[in-house]
């Protein structure tokens, strides 16, 4: 059943939101066994929320199960962004995307698993003591990262449900595309980032995650709009064009195996849409080294907070002050975590300052502009999602981080410029999903909202 018939249902007093809710908890802990989808499962919460669903069924999203991705704040349940160095942290505040999603009934079921603090492709760099999500479709398989648990959740569960996720470079349409749902990442700045833990400020955006494509327009509706608490929220609305003409497939998105390029081709046919080619060298040239130094630059100076004193986790005061944050640092950061924040802060550096991160902020320009100029001829952008199907966990073993960081080849773009952009499913090669991925002009969501993924 999709997520409106079942609000409507609610509605009318015809289903029960704490009945479904015990089903999806009851379901949520059977497969987290296994499947490592939650961080945390906040039954307390959600029953609550359920009978509050039940005595005023008046919401948007009354009695509908939402699970909410590690780095977005939820009151009073633990909220880690994957890492360990945040264990215990129980936020006083709920963020305002959580906030607005409670106002109109919804029922908050968990803590989604992700990449410590989003930074991965595969959600295999989870936080020290965090266990790895596996692909639902085959559990020898990674779900894609970094928003692993809300893909992964979404595709199996068989009850109404939507995740709220959130993406950096890609951390919606990756994972969104290895289990085959459809995963939207809205303009930069349409949903409040307050409450977010941030990665990357410039680049992070908090989207949805749902069985269908109007799952996810359902609950976008709900989480956007301007919240004064944070600096880089819009104040304009989502165009109301929704026509879609013409659709540029990007040339440079050409290169990767056959069977992906075909699943491509198939779904522009079989929605009987117009397309034409359209060249972004730009992206394709500069978009991986612009965004891991831009990403890693903010993220260095994000972590920095993290040092056991204000922030994380603290132990008695031993020594001085250099090795106590040296100590709760080197134990509570994961691998990942600490590349970036070497690579970051060397990025940012006096005297390099200028030939990096400054260069790729010029760069970032360059490309949104490259953007532009496209969407003067086309309505929208096509590519597939992922250069590959979801590796297994072997595979992906085997990566140097390098070749771990250009598997975003396909998803940094519309991310650096700030893009609306949805993942739906096109379909499978070799028994696994492959996610076709649309891109439009800012503000142009409504664009997007008539493409479904192919049965
Ligand atoms: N894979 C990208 C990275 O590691 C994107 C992650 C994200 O969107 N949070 O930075």
């Amino acid at each position: 059943m999709g997520i409106q018939n079942y609000i409507k249902d609610v509605k009318d007093g015809k289903i029960s939101a704490i009945k479904t809710t015990k089903n999806i908890l009851k379901e949520a802990k059977r497969i987290n066994k296994d499947y490592n989808y939650f961080n945390v499962i906040s039954e307390d919460l959600a029953l609550e929320l359920s009978e509050k669903a039940d005595n005023d069924p008046k919401g948007r999203l009354t009695g509908l199960p939402v699970s909410i991705k590690d780095c977005i704040c939820v009151k009073d349940v633990e909220s880690t962004a994957g890492s360990k160095i945040l264990s215990n942290y129980r936020p006083l505040f709920n963020a305002t995307a959580v906030k607005h999603l409670i106002n109109e009934g919804a029922v908050i079921i968990g803590k989604t698993n992700q990449d410590e603090f989003g930074f991965g492709s595969f959600n295999v760099n989870v936080g020290i003591g965090k266990r790895i999500p596996k692909n639902p479709i085959d559990k020898k398989r990674v779900t894609g990262g970094s928003s692993g648990g809300a893909a992964g959740f979404t595709r199996i569960t068989k009850n109404p449900h939507v995740a709220i996720a959130e993406s950096t470079g890609g951390s919606i349409a990756c994972p969104a595309s290895f289990c085959g749902v459809s995963g939207l990442t809205p303009t930069y700045g349409l949903v409040s980032r307050y409450g977010l833990i941030d990665y990357a400020n410039s680049l992070d955006k908090i989207g949805v995650i749902g069985k269908t494509t109007n799952d996810c327009k359902l609950v976008m509706d709900v989480i956007s709009g301007y919240d004064e608490k944070d600096s880089t929220s819009l104040r304009q609305e989502i165009k109301k064009e929704d026509k879609v003409g013409r659709i540029g497939i990007i040339e440079e998105s050409l290169d990767v195996d056959d069977k992906i390029k075909d699943k491509m081709y198939d779904y522009l046919h079989k929605n009987d849409l117009y397309y034409q080619k359209i060249s972004l060298p730009l992206v394709k040239k500069y978009g991986i080294a612009c965004y891991y130094i831009l990403a890693m630059s903010e993220a260095s100076t994000n972590l920095a907070k993290y040092c056991g004193l204000r922030y994380g986790i603290e132990e008695p005061l031993k020594g001085n002050f250099n090795e106590y944050f040296s100590k709760i640092r080197s134990e509570n950061f994961g691998k990942e975590a600490k590349r970036r924040i070497i690579i970051g802060t060397f990025a940012r550096m006096a005297g390099y300052r200028e030939a990096y991160y400054l260069k790729a902020m010029k760069v970032r320009r360059l490309i949104i502009e490259e953007y532009k100029r496209a969407f003067k001829h086309v309505d929208l952008l096509i590519s597939p999602t992922m250069p590959v199907i979801a590796p297994k966990f072997n595979e992906v073993g085997k990566l140097t981080p390098l070749q771990n960081y250009m598997m975003d080849i396909l998803t940094v773009g519309a991310n650096l410029a700030g893009l609306p952009h949805l993942n739906v499913n096109g379909g499978y090669v070799d028994k696994m999903p492959v996610g076709i991925m649309f891109t439009a002009d800012h503000l142009n969501e409504n664009k997007l909202y008539g493409l479904e993924s192919l049965e």
